[in-house]
């Protein structure tokens, strides 16, 4: 599953003299750092919008584990996004971006960039055929998340990168979702990842922040224009919380992943439910190209139910362990209606709901589901 020695490299630190050896890395709440000048060795610190250490030593430590050459923080994974967007195109560009991406990422592509005279056309991730058919003699930019937001379909990386690279175009991929634990992309071919860290790296559903990872060329250049210019730069204090996150995110996503999977096959044998999503199913529709390219799933899923909106809502108030809500890569299960799925864009008029695993006892969690089946009269 996990790479072992992934647990070793979140873990320990070496002993660090600058810090007096302390064992977490110091909060440098400074918006300012005055120069040397003559009298002391210069540093290239200055104003925190451009720099700052607590936030540099998170971005070395997402840009290693992503295995990317570098890394910048932002305020959120929005800011990450539209930052890496926008520094790939100008007016007359035209984006390829799969169908089910993030609901902030597709309006941002939807209503905001054509402002700026950049085109997007939106396709079904699934078929390398759709992406290919797509691309015109001025699309710039492929745009990737790998599994989607509330479908959790995966585009086939590697050969989605081979694609763009053969087409002279740019790739973006959003691994929130699968993290760097469980997904490589840059390993298999991606120029850039983006993240929200505000998920399963925060880990605590208390920090709001982003990433980008790529190499140094790229990066650079975010970090001169889009980061400092729209200056939605992450505070020192949340670049602690982040670094807070990761000694335990291969520990916790590997618990996310075995309770999902235990949740996710319970849904899979109730004969009411019309579909689950989740690509770690092993009769998944894309369960070979999953493995191939994946490690692990964590814990977020959907499923399908063909029961009225009243039923749906009923029933997600009868649960106990799983709370109403929209985010996900706390300790906390959660399950959230996202709708019809004609609503969704996809045919037909079943609900989507998804759920997100926590950190509860995997039996207690699909009990929870199935007394609340049960309460709204659905045989479980
Ligand atoms: C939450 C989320 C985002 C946006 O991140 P914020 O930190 O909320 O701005 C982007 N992509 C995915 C896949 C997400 O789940």
């Amino acid at each position: 599953m996990l790479d072992r020695n992934l647990f070793t490299r979140v873990a320990h630190d070496p002993h660090d003299v600058r810090h007096q050896g302390a064992v977490t890395f110091p909060i440098y709440q400074n918006s300012l750092f005055t120069l040397g000048g003559s009298k002391a060795p210069n540093h290239p610190y200055s104003y925190s919008r451009g720099a700052n250490p607590t936030v540099e030593e998170l971005e070395k430590r997402l840009a290693a584990l992503e295995g990317g050459e570098e890394a910048r923080c932002f305020a959120s994974g929005m800011s990450a996004i539209s930052s890496a967007i926008l520094s790939t195109v100008r007016a007359g560009d035209h984006i390829v971006c799969v169908n089910q991406a993030y609901p902030g990422t597709r309006a941002l592509l939807e209503h905001y960039v054509p402002r700026f005279g950049v085109s997007v056309t939106f396709v079904d991730g699934s078929s390398l055929q759709a992406i290919e058919s797509a691309i015109a003699a001025n699309t710039k930019l492929l745009y990737l998340e790998s599994p989607t937001s509330f479908f959790f379909e995966l585009q086939n990386i590697a050969a989605c990168a081979t694609l763009a690279k053969e087409r002279g175009l740019r790739t973006i991929l959003d691994n929130s979702c699968a993290t760097s634990c469980f997904q490589q992309p840059i390993a298999l071919g991606v120029d850039m990842v983006v993240h929200s860290l505000s998920k399963y790296v925060g880990g605590h559903s208390d920090a709001l922040g982003g990433a980008v990872i790529g190499t140094k060329g790229d990066i650079e250049r975010i970090s001169a224009d889009e980061r400092t210019l729209l200056g939605g730069v992450m505070s020192p204090h949340t670049a602690s919380l982040m670094l807070r996150g990761l000694r335990t995110l291969p520990l916790r996503v590997e618990r996310y992943d075995q309770t999902a999977r235990v949740v996710a096959e319970y849904l899979n044998t109730l004969p009411f439910l019309a579909k689950v999503n989740y690509p770690g199913l092993a009769d998944g529709p894309q369960s070979e190209l999953a493995r191939s390219q994946m490690s692990g799933f964590g814990g977020l899923m959907s499923f399908e139910w063909d029961a009225s909106r009243e039923t749906v809502q009923a029933w997600v108030e009868q649960l106990t362990y799983f709370r109403n809500g929209c985010s996900w890569g706390g300790y906390e299960s959660l399950a959230i209606v996202l709708g019809s799925l004609e609503g969704l864009g996809k045919q037909g008029s079943n609900i989507l709901i998804r759920l997100y695993t926590g950190m509860e006892d995997p039996e207690e969690l699909t009990g929870d589901l199935a007394q609340a089946f049960a309460a709204v009269a659905v045989r479980a």
